[in-house]
Parts: structure tokens; C-alpha cells; sequence
């Protein structure tokens, strides 16, 4: 089949190998070119271990201070709010504990398969060298809050996760920098990471490109499903692309292509910020997540990467570089006499649902369009997965994962 993928970020580039592995014809269409958006400044964790939604009791318990500290590690711009209603009102109810226990089943059964599915793909392209495994590190500031997590990990532990509950000291044996405020930590000895984001996404274009898909820099403004194939309306006058099949991969900017095909989706984006210092500058040998404190450390081989944040604001609105300075301020709390002075900083638009699943499946107005947007928090974690998903959809076998709590039709029946 000719298949057209609109995005080429990690998810439209990673999809793009699962069909040609199925033999179709592939072309990617990105506006700007492969890893454009997202894709390119993310932490790069593969989190594998994670498997609650933003709305847990987790981050309902931070919610306050976080919301009245303007600078805070979650933040909504006032101007947004009326826009942002109708996801809040969602994401309020996808906070009922019988949600939330769905929604986690759902969020582990794409992390569960996340390594396995990046390993084999990676292997079989011969990118295995951008995978790091030094595992992953959560450490706490707060002794209730590391108290109370306990729990949280006796369920990654069920769930076949390894996980090791640390006291500072131990904290400080693996990464000794953390010299100060630490009342805990948490240790997957399983967690990887990769290279650096944007190297990543490109090498696997730069390999689609070599099996044969082909990158067209043209941006979709609609698409037309009919009975025989459907019509990418190319904006900007660029006539009508016809193709068999069309896979939306277009991120936080796929709500007007989904609606083209019948599904009005709350999709919104978390915005996230980093700032990328020399190599070596943290002292850290592994990824952290600061818990309570909404950011985390890698270190890429293009430097180290502080970022997080969550602010809704919406797509058109500049960034606040003020978050990246807090930020850093949070981690000289526990790394003292930190100066960071100089660095890269970046802004990404995480494309997010309330319930913090993404959305994977065909459109509601035509099987030959499938959905793969959404995927939040867990875009580079998902892609290898989300990407057999759609392979198999497009042949009609079935999913290696079951799909439908992936489903757009899942906002058709109200909350
Ligand atoms: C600060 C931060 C840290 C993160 N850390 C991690 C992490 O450690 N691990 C993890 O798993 N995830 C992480 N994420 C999330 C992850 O980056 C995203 O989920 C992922 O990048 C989304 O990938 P995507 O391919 O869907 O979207 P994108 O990478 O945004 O790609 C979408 C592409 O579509 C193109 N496009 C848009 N509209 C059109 C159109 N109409 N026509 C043609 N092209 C179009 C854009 O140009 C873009 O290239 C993080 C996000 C942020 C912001």
C-alpha cells in the first residue's frame, strides 16, 4: 500500500519502519523536516518504570503549591484557562481512582513493551549504540513524600519492575554529587536512555530513508477519506496528495487533521522546558528525576539536559525562559555550589491528553486513517511500540498490544 505519514517526529519516523517492514510504499510529510518539534529536545528516557497518569494522587498532592508558585514545576497562564476548561474538566475525571486504575494498566502495557520493542528495532537497524543502560534514578527532598512512595514501588515491584529503595547514603554512593537535602531514593537498575533526542530521531529518518521512505517538507491542512484512498489537502496551495493509507503522527498539532476525520479529541500540550550544559557539568553518571520538583537530569552525549515543567499556555504563546532559571535553582538545592552560567535553553510542546494515554487506532470516519498522537510524557518511551501498533492495524492483525483503551472514541461517551 502507499502509506503517508503526517509528522516526523520520533513517532511518524518509527511508524515509518514498521510499514516499510511490512513491505508498503512510505512517504513521510513533515512542514519542516525530520525532528522538528518535540522529538528534539526531550530528557531522552526511555521510562520504562513509569506507570501512573499526571492525574495520580501523585501530582494531585503537589497541585497547590505547584499552581501558586508562578514559577512552580506546573503552571497555567490565566489568559489560557477558558480555552484549557474542557480538558481540566476531563482530566478532573480522569482522576477517579476506578480511571486511574485503568488508565495505569494502560499506561504499563505500552511502557511494559517500550524496551523490548526499542531493542529489537534498534538491533535490527543497527542504531543499538544510541541506547544507554545505566539505569534511572528518582530521588525525594521531602521524607513524607519518599515515606508514602513506598507503596508506589511495591506495585512496580508486582508488576515485574525492578526497583531499589535507597536511604541518602545510598543515594549519595551511586551519585555523590547529590550532597545535600536528599531523604531518599529509588533506584530501576533496568532504566535507559539515549543518545541525545535529535540525533536519535534523525538517525532512524536518515535509515527510513535508506529502506526506501521517501521525506517531502509540505505541511497537511486536511484530509479527505473516501471510499478508495484518501487526500492530503496540502496547505499553501499544494494540490491534494492521494495515498491508500495516512498514519497522523503530527504531535500536539494533529486536533485539526483528527476532527478532518471525524474525531474532535482534547488534545492539548504541557509545555516543557530544558537547558543544556556542557558535558560533565552536573556530575552525574545516570538519569535523575527530582521528585516533587516536576524536572529531571540526563546525561546525553551532547551535554547535560535539566528540563521538565509543565505550562499550559497553548501553541502560539513565547516561552518563559524564567521557568529554566527555576529550575536550576531547584537543582542547586541538592547538588550545592552549582553555577550554571551558560547553556542551550529549549522549549517543546508535549502532545497531551487529560488521561495521559495517547491516541492509537483508526478514525472514527474512516479505517484507512490511523491515529498515533498524544503521547504526552512518553513520546520517545512509546514510539517503538505505538509503532508495531499501527503497523498492524494497517494490515488488520491484531495488535500486539490491545488497543482499545487507546482509542479516540474513548472521549465520545463523555468522561
Ligand atoms: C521537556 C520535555 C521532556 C520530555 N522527556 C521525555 C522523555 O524523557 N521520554 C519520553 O518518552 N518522552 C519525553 N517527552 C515527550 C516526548 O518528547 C513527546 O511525547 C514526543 O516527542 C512526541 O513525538 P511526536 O512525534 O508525536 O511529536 P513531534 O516530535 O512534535 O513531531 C510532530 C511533527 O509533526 C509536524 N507537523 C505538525 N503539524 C503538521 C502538519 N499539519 N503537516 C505536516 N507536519 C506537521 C511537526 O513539524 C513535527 O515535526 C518530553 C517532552 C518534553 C517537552
Amino acid at each position: 500500500m502507499r502509506i503517508a505519514v503526517v509528522g516526523a517526529g520520533i513517532i511518524g519516523v518509527t511508524v515509518a519502519h514498521a510499514l516499510l517492514d511490512d513491505g508498503h510504499e512510505v512517504e513521510v510529510i513533515d512542514r519542516e523536516g525530520p525532528a522538528a518539534g518535540t522529538s528534539a529536545g526531550n530528557a531522552g528516557w526511555i521510562a520504562h518504570m513509569d506507570i501512573l497518569p499526571l492525574a495520580s494522587p501523585k501530582a494531585w498532592a503537589h497541585m497547590p503549591r505547584w499552581v501558586l508558585d508562578p514559577l512552580g514545576p506546573l503552571s497555567i497562564a490565566p489568559r489560557y484557562l477558558p480555552r484549557l476548561a474542557p480538558w481540566l474538566l476531563r482530566f478532573a475525571a480522569a482522576s477517579r481512582p476506578s480511571r486511574i486504575a485503568a488508565g495505569s494498566r494502560a499506561i504499563h502495557a505500552l511502557n511494559a513493551a517500550s524496551l523490548p520493542a526499542w531493542e529489537k528495532r534498534l538491533e535490527a537497524l543497527g542504531l543499538g549504540h544510541h541506547l544507554r543502560r545505566k539505569g534511572i534514578l528518582s530521588v525525594w527532598t521531602d521524607t513524607a513524600d519518599f515515606a508514602a512512595s513506598a507503596a508506589l514501588h511495591a506495585r512496580q515491584a508486582a508488576l515485574g519492575i525492578p526497583v531499589e529503595r535507597l536511604d541518602p547514603a545510598m543515594v549519595r554512593q551511586l551519585e555523590p554529587t547529590l550532597a545535600k537535602g536528599i531523604a531518599g531514593g529509588a533506584h530501576y537498575p533496568t532504566g535507559a536512555h539515549i543518545s541525545d533526542p535529535r540525533q536519535f530521531t534523525e538517525a532512524l529518518a536518515d535509515a527510513a530513508r535508506d529502506r526506501g521512505a521517501r521525506f517531502t517538507v509540505a505541511s497537511v491542512a486536511g484530509l479527505d477519506a473516501g471510499e478508495a484512498g484518501v487526500g492530503l489537502r496540502l496547505a499553501d496551495g499544494g494540490g491534494i496528495l492521494p495515498a491508500d493509507r495516512v498514519v497522523v503522527a503530527c504531535g500536539a498539532w494533529a486536533k485539526p487533521l483528527a476532527a478532518s476525520v471525524g474525531d474532535r479529541v482534547p488534545l492539548d500540550t504541557e509545555r516543557g522546558y530544558n537547558i543544556t550544559v556542557a558535558t560533565g557539568s552536573l556530575g552525574l553518571s545516570r538519569p535523575v528525576m527530582y521528585e516533587g520538583h516536576g524536572f529531571v537530569t540526563t546525561p546525553l552525549d551532547t551535554g547535560d539536559r535539566i528540563g521538565g515543567n509543565v505550562e499550559f499556555a497553548g501553541l502560539d504563546a513565547p516561552p518563559n525562559w524564567a521557568r529554566v532559571d527555576a529550575m536550576l535553582g531547584r537543582l542547586e538545592r541538592v547538588i550545592p555550589g552549582l553555577a550554571i552560567k551558560d547553556g542551550t535553553r529549549w522549549m517543546g510542546f508535549r502532545p497531551s491528553m487529560p488521561d495521559s494515554l495517547p491516541v492509537i487506532g483508526r478514525a472514527t470516519a474512516s479505517p484507512r486513517v490511523i491515529h498515533a498522537f498524544g503521547h504526552g510524557h512518553y513520546g520517545l518511551t512509546q514510539a517503538a511500540a505505538t509503532a508495531e501498533m499501527v503497523a498492524a492495524m494497517v494490515m488488520d492483525r491484531p495488535p500486539p498490544i490491545a488497543a482499545e483503551p487507546y482509542a479516540a472514541a474513548r472521549f465520545k461517551t463523555g468522561f
